[in-house]
This record gives C-alpha cells, structure tokens and sequence, in this order.
C-alpha cells in the first residue's frame, strides 16, 4: 500500500543546505524502497528568504507550512544578517512558524549512541544506553508572559521584568503529550518545576498531576528543576520522559544534549495539537564557520526526518530504520569532522550520506 504525505522542506542557511541535501536523498530512498509517497514542496526561510524576498519567511511558504502534513527545516541565521531590522532578522522565519502553527510542544532526544559514549562529557558508564525524551513547553511560559519590559525608576535606576505564567490548558496539553509519549516509551514521566518557589511552578505540578490520573499505566514524579539538572549529571538514566516548562525545558535539554556527545547528532520536533503541524529540526544552528565546505554532519536532519517518520507520518519502522542505519554507520568508524575520534575514519557530508543510504539498503534487505 502506498502511503502518501506532503513535508515542506526549508533548507535554510549556512550549512543547512548541505544537510538537508542528505536529508532528501533519504525521503527519495523511503519513495523507491519502502512505497512512502512524499509530495515534496521547498522554499527558503531565514537569511535565505530575506535576500529573496525581504522577509524571514514569505506568505507564500507559511500558507506551504500550515497546509503541509509536516516541515522540515535545516538552520536559520548568520552573520551576514547580523544588521537587519529586528523583526526581519533569520530567526523571525523560525518564531513565526512556531507561533503561527501553535508549536507549543518542543520534543527533544537525548539519545546517546554506543560508538560515540566516548565522547559524553560523562564517565561511559552513565551515558551508555541513554535515551531521555525531553517535553518542553514551547509558547508560555516567560518568555512570554506579561507584563514584561525594562522600565526607568524615579531614582534613575533600571527594572527589568519578564512575568512567569502559565494557564490550566496550557499545562493539561504539554501534560497529555507527555503521558502519551511515555505510554510509547518506559511509562516513566518526571515533571519538572519549581513548586517551592513560584506559585507557577505549584499549579505545574497540581495540573499535571491531574492529568496523570488520566494515564493509570504511566508513573509520575516531579523533581525540582535544580534538582533535576543535578540528577541529569549525576545518574541521567533514571528518566525516560522529562516534561518542563519553557525556561527550564530550555536550560535542562541543553545539558542533557551535552551528555550526548556532539551538536550535529541532535534532532527535535516542535509539534501542534493533535491533527495541526508540525516542524522537524537538528538543534545546531546554521553553523557558518564551516558552512560551503562540505564538511558538516548531517545526522541531526536525518534523525529530524525518522522523528518525523514517527510523530508526523505514523511509520515507526521506518524511523527505526533510519537510526539503525545511523547506529550501523556509526559503529563501522566513519565520523564527520565535528565527532572525529581518534583511529576513526574521517568523512565528509556527502559520503556521510552515502554510507546511511547504503546501511539503510543492507537493513532493508536483511
Ligand atoms: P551552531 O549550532 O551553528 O554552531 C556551533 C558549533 O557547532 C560551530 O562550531 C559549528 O561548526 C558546530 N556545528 C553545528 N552544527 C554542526 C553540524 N551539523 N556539523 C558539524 N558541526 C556543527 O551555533 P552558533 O555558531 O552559535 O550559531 C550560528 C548561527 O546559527 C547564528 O546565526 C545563530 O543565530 C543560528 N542558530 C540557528 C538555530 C536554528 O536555526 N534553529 C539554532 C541555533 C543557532
């Protein structure tokens, strides 16, 4: 049976180009070798979309994003547009997709693979066989919350002020994807706040505990956020799925992607409510001190497009696939100078991609 679906693919700037070119010889080799029938459209975003257009991201590519079963994009920025005007600057074309599609869930691997436990930060021992799912609250939380601003005292002094706020249905829905990942997952959420000090941080965890009473499969346990980022150094293989606001989603993801080895090995998805869009992403920026030379890794899109694969497109063994093939290759020596390790084999983008497609051909076939 054929099984149809449309993605948006928004290479974007520096070395996103590059990356999301591997990426698409993968969604070519899912059309001829697994029946997956992708209708494929592409625009630019960023600093690309503003030397084409004047804006981050065109009406035209936005109507794309929200009609589209899923987008998938590369990286955004550079110092090229270090000088454009706030609201056109690269990033806008990100945050405009987010607010725009309602991102409001930012799913996070913390996924450390067995050829790279050497390069964790962290003794082999506690990163071996480490697979973290990070819920993060994308659209709350405060970095929007209001009222905010900096303001000028009468004694001359300065205020800065950013509000912390959250709503019931803002918190039951990150809850609910929360609990139906770990349903897919080791049944195992930690909620993560700061009940001890912010009355926000209480209504997280009473809201998501009553969420929790939806899910009698799924065990709870909340854990303060400085606690949390304590743990998640000193045993991170006690969690299965981490779900936390924005600010602390924020900081906490980023020290357990550090227990993970390298940037370029690291996917996300940011998803709406059920049915609505969704946007796939490595989590490394457009990194332009190696952009055109051929030379970045492109895991990170690759795996964006197996978790695609999985929330967006329902097709697990094919997202299975995708990152056995990368474990395989992995495990056969090849590294991308980013994850270079000595007595490995150094490779450049291209034939970083070449060797999944043909891990992925031997795991097809056997
Ligand atoms: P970066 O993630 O682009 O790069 C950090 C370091 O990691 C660099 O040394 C880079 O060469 C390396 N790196 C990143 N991805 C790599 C890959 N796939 N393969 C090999 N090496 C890789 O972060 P930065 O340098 O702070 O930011 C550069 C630009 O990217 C800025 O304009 C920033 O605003 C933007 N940015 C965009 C996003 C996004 O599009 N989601 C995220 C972060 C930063």
């Amino acid at each position: 049976m054929t099984r149809k679906f449309s993605l948006l693919i928004l290479p974007g700037d520096g070395i996103g180009p590059e990356i999301m070119a591997e990426a698409r010889r993968v969604i070519d080799w899912l059309g001829t070798n697994r029946g997956l029938d992708f209708t494929i459209y592409e625009d630019l975003v960023g600093g690309a979309a503003y030397d084409a257009y004047g804006v981050a991201l065109s009406d035209d590519a936005l109507a794309r994003a929200k009609q589209v079963d899923a987008v998938l994009l590369g990286a955004v920025g550079g110092p090229k547009w270090a000088g454009v005007e706030y609201d056109k600057r690269p990033e806008a074309g990100l945050l405009t997709l987010r607010k725009e599609l309602e991102l409001f869930a930012n799913l996070r691997p913390a996924i450390c693979f067995e050829a790279l436990v050497e390069a964790s930060s962290l003794k082999p021992e506690l990163v071996s066989g480490l697979d973290i799912m990070f819920v993060r609250e994308l659209t709350g939380g405060v970095y929007f919350g209001e009222p905010r601003g900096i303001e000028t005292l009468p004694d001359g002094s300065r205020r800065g002020v950013n509000s912390q706020v959250y709503t019931t249905p803002e918190i039951h829905r990150i809850a609910h994807v929360a609990f139906d990942l770990a349903g897919k997952r080791n049944g195992q959420v930690t909620s993560s706040d700061k009940a001890n000090v912010m009355e926000s941080g209480l209504l997280w965890r009473e809201e998501v505990t009553k969420i929790a009473e939806q899910y009698p499969d799924i065990t709870l346990d909340h854990m303060l956020a400085d606690s949390c980022a304590m743990q998640l150094v000193r045993a991170p293989k006690q969690f299965d799925v981490i779900v936390t606001d924005n600010l602390f989603g924020d900081l906490l993801s980023d020290v357990a992607a550090m227990l993970t080895g390298s940037l370029g090995m690291l996917p996300s998805a940011a998803l709406g409510v059920r049915g609505g869009g969704a946007m796939y992403e490595p989590v490394h920026g457009s990194a332009p001190d190696i952009a055109g030379q051929g030379i970045a890794n492109p895991i990170a899109t690759i795996l964006s497009l197996a978790m695609a694969l999985r929330y967006s497109f329902d097709c697990a063994d094919e997202a299975d696939l995708i990152e056995d093939a990368v474990r395989s290759v992995l495990a056969g020596g090849l590294r991308t100078a980013d994850i270079m390790q000595p007595g490995k084999a150094r490779v450049s983008t291209t034939v970083m991609g070449d060797s999944i497609l043909r891990a992925l051909d031997h795991l097809n076939t056997h």
